[in-house]
């Protein structure tokens, strides 16, 4: 939803990577600011920010940024927010809102907080959305459409300044709730974190797997390695953080995640065939869910483009083609591996 007038006047934008400089592109699209003043940590980055004329202006240190804006976003790894809520705190403006994009909310609020002065509000917010791509060329003014923005205000919040940042972030495209900070890094935990263990870890394991890995495992990737290839590849400054701060979280999650492993581990031992059926047919249905929301493509391979056959396709109707969810089976019939 575009919005008539700028919501704000002056953004300060600090961290100008694929989160920040994704802010930037669709505030200025959708005109949800007047200006944007940009700063990020090193003058490589702000020199390419400058090129990128993704800001009225680029400032050299993050107090420069925060001076005179009405609302200023910390877009940085989570670990470094503290530091610079005490750089800034005493550059902000009365009646400022002050908010981060961090994929943790209990360590941002504990780090932040004590630092913002009385008259500023600060409401932290995490829009649910990105890329295994980092820095201000990777961000793009789409990312956050559709996509949901988590707030976890503080408790004695200013509810006109929670909805402003609600309406800033409604105006870039995305869906907005409002939760604890506590019950974000519970669920974010499991969905996001969790994941992201997982894959780091198996994406390890097949490498220390090394004979495998100079052959088949790159070779046969397509069979579900890819995609935690993927998952894999993302920041490791950004995830060292993510997993420092939210560790009680995590560490309640993957604690009931090796429960449900040792559980399947067993089924595959006894041969258990009713219980992996029920198992992966419940998580099917997590999958179609996902995608009934929208929060996903329901095309095959993620919507992936495939290059054409060399050759034509056989001539239709063929036998596949009668069968229900012919795109799972084999032509005899079986379903595919
Ligand atoms: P990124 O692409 O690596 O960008 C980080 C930016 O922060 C860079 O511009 C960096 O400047 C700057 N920076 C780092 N430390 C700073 C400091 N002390 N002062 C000023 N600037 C500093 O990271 P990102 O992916 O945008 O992630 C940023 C935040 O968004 C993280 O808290 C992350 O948890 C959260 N988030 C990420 C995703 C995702 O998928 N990536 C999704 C949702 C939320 P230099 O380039 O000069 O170092």
């Amino acid at each position: 939803m575009t919005p008539d007038r700028p919501l704000f006047e002056r953004l300060g934008l600090i961290g100008v990577g694929l989160i920040g400089s994704s802010i930037a592109r669709a505030a200025r699209a959708q005109g949800a600011v007047r200006t944007i003043v940009a700063t990020a940590r090193s003058a490589a980055t702000r020199r390419r920010v400058a090129e990128l004329g993704l800001a009225d202006q680029v400032v050299e240190g993050n107090a420069a940024a925060a001076t005179g804006a009405d609302l200023v976003i910390v877009s940085i790894p989570v670990g470094e927010s503290g530091a610079v809520a005490q750089e800034i705190g005493r550059h902000l403006e009365p009646g400022a809102i002050v908010s981060d994009v961090g994929s943790v909310k209990g360590s941002v609020l504990r780090d932040m907080a004590p630092h913002i002065p009385k008259g500023v509000h600060f409401v932290p917010a995490h829009p649910v959305a990105g890329t295994e791509y980092s820095g201000p060329d990777a961000g793009f003014a789409e990312l956050f459409v559709d996509r949901w923005c988590i707030l976890t205000p503080p408790e004695n919040a200013n509810t006109a300044a929670v909805e402003r940042l609600a309406a800033f972030w409604r105006a870039l495209g995305a869906n907005v709730e409002t939760m604890t900070a506590e019950h974000h890094d519970l669920v974010l935990a499991v969905t996001s974190h969790l994941p992201h263990l997982i894959a780091y870890t198996i994406v390890g394991t097949a490498d220390e797997f090394a004979q495998v890995t100079r052959s088949e495992v790159l070779q046969f990737s397509a069979g579900g390695f890819r995609d935690f290839t993927r998952i894999a590849a993302s920041d490791p400054t950004m995830w060292r953080d993510i997993f420092l701060a939210n560790k009680d979280a995590v560490l309640e999650m993957l604690g009931r995640f090796n429960e449900d492993v040792a559980a399947l581990t067993r089924a595959i031992r006894r041969g258990d065939g009713e219980a992996l059926f029920e198992h992966f047919t419940r998580t099917r249905a997590i999958r179609r869910g996902i995608v009934a929301v929208g929060q996903d493509s329901p095309a095959p391979d993620f919507g992936r483009p495939h290059p054409g056959l060399p050759r034509d396709p056989l001539p239709r109707p063929y036998a596949a083609d009668e069968v229900e969810d012919s795109g799972q089976r084999t032509d005899d019939g079986r379903k595919g591996g």
